[in-house]
């Protein structure tokens, strides 16, 4: 903080403030605090200079620049440069430097208003200017003068009249402005800023109405961004003003405040649609950001008492604070949503870079996993092919289910990394999944309860007739986990209940339980991942999971609950029915015997392709490996050839372009655990024919079979 001048001995400025200084021996601290509020009023000064369009110089005690408004600088922006401490003297032209500092310096000057006629500056001695300059008197301690240059009489008696009058006065105005530009800055909201100035616009100058207009820089056209206003309210804010079109509209156009103090008999006013004529008297103020008008500020007064230059100049300073708020409002409003953007992208980045890291990993395991269940499936359903013990076969049918459940599993995993490409839904009577789940949860509610000595009783109610289009896989595990969560929660015994029915154009499931129920807080969080409130054996993935799935079958999943009173877990899928692809009639006839060529570096997959094609009464060869493949192919013409895709050195590939470079007829299945990943151009282009995807049923392999034939039949 500058030393504060007005305490040396000899300064002029101490003989204007001689009866304003406070008696020495005051506390330091009060000293303090009193500088402070110097120092800010200061900041806030300098602002508020900047946005008078007349050039202004705020002078120390010193006699010394303290700070030059914008307008001042642009006089001579080189000889003006870094004025900011400069003596007032040097800025003067010679020949009336004498007079004008004797003016300051003399005792009897009135306070208040000092006018200090006609100045030149060294800078521009041939402009003259009429000066006109009012003292700052703070904490009863002359503190700076404020000088203002006009270059003819009335802009300059307009301009420092709101600065002169009595001290009481212009302290006045100055709190006011201050504090109602505080008022308008302390906010980054622009609806914030915006309301803040209409509201508080009052307190710098009485008026009826205000409103505030901002430029829509697209459209061209002045909106009405907030306004205070007693009737008409509507009107006014449907107002749409292009630039020169009313007062506003003029000021906006010409970047120049303006008073019209009988807006009835001015041309240039229009009348507001939809209000009454009545005389009234407007002030306008453009709203500007670096030189571009942003809106307009515009003032009414009813009836006959018009606005003066004096308060044109205030609103015109609050403007200037209100452009700054504005500006700043908006800059911070380009930010956080740039900020918000990033961030999001961030996350967006983050998680994609997850699921891809994920996805290669995935993919792998996956691979293995249909190789795996490839062996599974197809051992069962040709073991189901010759059992015939009722018993056997129902287990190997669970087993069946099992490994097809499993496939299931890991395309949604293949799903979840986005590689899975295939949405296979089909047309599903809910009660037929209810059931089954019922049946898998068998060993939850009845074995594991009877163990513990309680007892669980379900009770099933299944009237939905309608259809859902879905997956019967997802749905499974969906009325599971609701199962299980229900028995979970009931560790004393209750009743577990199922129940569908037909709702408007929906299918309904719940499932009821007369469990332990859930508090609000507990109630709020169930579908969200990892929530859980079974420590060790819950993983809290349950609900989340099924909440996906459901949202995937275009359902809603509802939950309602009370402590003490049991759960309800409610699902709705819309009625739906998928067009089933027809079978052509040809599937029921028998397949024609064909020599074919199975190669593959996985045994049991090698062997269990075989056994199936031979089950499906087809003449077979296996070959372990693609070389031992291509020699094979060598030697003998096959009428089909099937080869695993991913094989150590000779992989599906060559193998399939050694097939078509020897015999272009000859269709080539591709068997492979990466199947959905594969497009269909590459494929062609490669040499091959159709793709079996792991694991395959023996139905997969029957309806191959039929293709390769019909493409045999076609080519002879
Ligand atoms: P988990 O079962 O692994 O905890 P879920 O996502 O299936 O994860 O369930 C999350 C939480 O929701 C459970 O830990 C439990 O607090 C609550 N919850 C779910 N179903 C019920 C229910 N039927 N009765 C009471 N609380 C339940
Ligand atoms: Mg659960």
């Amino acid at each position: 903080m500058e030393p504060d001048a007005a305490q040396e001995p000899m300064d002029p400025a101490r003989m204007a403030a001689r009866d304003l200084t406070p008696a020495l021996g005051e506390s330091a601290a009060r000293e303090e605090a009193a500088a402070a509020r110097r120092a800010a009023l200061e900041d806030a000064m300098g602002v508020l200079l900047d946005a008078v369009p007349a050039p202004m110089l705020s002078i120390g005690a010193d006699l010394k620049v303290r700070v030059p408004n914008r307008a001042f600088v642009e006089l001579d922006p080189v000889a003006h440069a870094g004025l900011k401490g400069r003596p007032l003297a040097d800025l003067l032209a010679p020949e009336c430097r004498d007079s004008v500092l004797a003016r300051f310096c003399d005792p009897k000057m009135p306070r208040g208003e000092l006018l200090l006629d006609r100045v030149r500056l060294a800078s521009s001695p041939r402009t003259e200017f009429l000066a006109t300059c009012v003292e700052i008197v703070q904490d009863d301690l002359l503190t700076r003068w404020i000088l203002r240059l006009a270059p003819e009489t009335s802009s300059a008696r307009a301009g420092i009249r709101l600065l002169a009058g009595s001290e009481q006065a212009v302290q006045e105005r100055f709190a006011a402005l201050l504090a109602v530009s505080h008022a308008v800055v302390n906010s980054l909201d622009l609806d914030t800023v915006l309301d803040t100035m209409v509201r508080e616009v009052r307190k710098v100058v009485p008026v009826d109405e205000c409103t505030v207009f901002l430029l829509d820089e697209a459209e061209q056209v002045l909106k009405p961004a907030a306004c205070v206003i007693n009737e008409y309210r509507d009107e006014v804010m449907a107002l749409r003003l292009k630039p020169g079109e009313g007062i506003s509209g003029t000021v906006a156009l010409t970047g120049q405040g303006l008073i019209v103090n009988d807006a009835l008999n001015d041309p240039r006013a229009m009348q507001v649609p939809g209000t009454p004529e009545e005389r009234s008297a407007l002030l306008a103020v453009p709203l500007k950001v670096r030189d571009r008008v942003v809106g307009v500020i515009t003032l009414i007064r009813n009836g006959e008492a018009g606005f003066e230059d004096q308060e044109l100049e205030l609103v015109t300073l609050f403007a200037g604070q209100c452009s700054a708020a504005i500006s700043n409002a908006r800059l911070y409003e380009q930010t956080r949503a740039a900020y918000e953007e990033l961030r999001e992208t961030q996350s967006q980045l983050v998680q994609s870079a997850k699921l891809n890291a994920l996805g290669e990993m995935a993919g792998g395991v996956a691979h293995d996993f249909n190789n795996i269940l490839a062996a599974i499936l197809g051992r069962t359903q040709l073991l189901l092919q010759s059992v015939t013990d009722e018993e056997t076969r129902r287990q190997l049918l669970v087993v069946e289910q099992a490994a097809l459940d499993g496939a299931q599993a890991v395309r949604r995993v293949q799903e979840f990394t986005r590689l899975r490409q295939d949405e296979r839904f089909e047309t599903l009577d809910v009660n037929q999944v209810l059931l089954g789940v019922l049946e898998l949860t068998r060993p939850a509610w009845e074995a594991e309860t009877k163990r513990r000595g309680i007892s669980v009783a379900t009770a099933v109610e299944l009237r939905a007739v309608q259809p859902v289009a879905g997956n019967a896989s997802e749905l499974r595990e969906v009325f599971t986990n609701l199962v299980l969560n229900a028995v979970d929660a009931m560790p004393w015994g209750g009743t577990l209940t199922l129940a569908s029915a037909d709702e408007h154009g929906e299918v309904v499931v719940r499932v009821r339980d007369t469990g332990v129920g859930m508090d609000p807080e507990t109630l709020g969080r169930v579908f969200d991942p990892f929530f859980t409130t079974k420590a060790v054996k819950g993983t809290g993935l349950g609900l989340s999971v099924a909440y996906g799935i459901v949202t995937r079958h275009h359902g809603r999943i509802q939950v309602q609950s009370e402590p003490c009173q049991g759960t309800e877990f409610t699902v709705r899928f819309p009625v739906s029915s998928v067009a089933e692809a027809e079978c052509p009639d040809s599937s029921l006839e028998p397949l024609p015997r064909l020599r074919a060529l199975v190669v593959d570096d996985e045994e049991p997959v090698l062997h269990v392709m075989g056994d199936l094609l031979q089950a499906l009464g087809q003449d077979v060869r296996v070959e372990l490996g693609g070389a031992a493949g291509i020699e094979a192919f060598s030697h003998e013409p096959f009428d089909v050839v099937f080869t695993d895709l991913g094989m150590p050195e000779v992989n599906g590939w060559d193998l399939a372009l050694a097939v078509k470079s020897q015999r272009p007829g000859t269709p080539v299945v591709i068997v492979t655990g990466w199947g959905t990943q594969l497009e269909g151009g590459t494929l062609q282009a490669r040499g091959v024919d159709f793709v079996v995807p792991k694991p395959f049923s023996m139905e997969d392999v029957s309806r191959v079979l039929r293709q390769v034939t019909e493409r045999l039949a076609d080519a002879a």
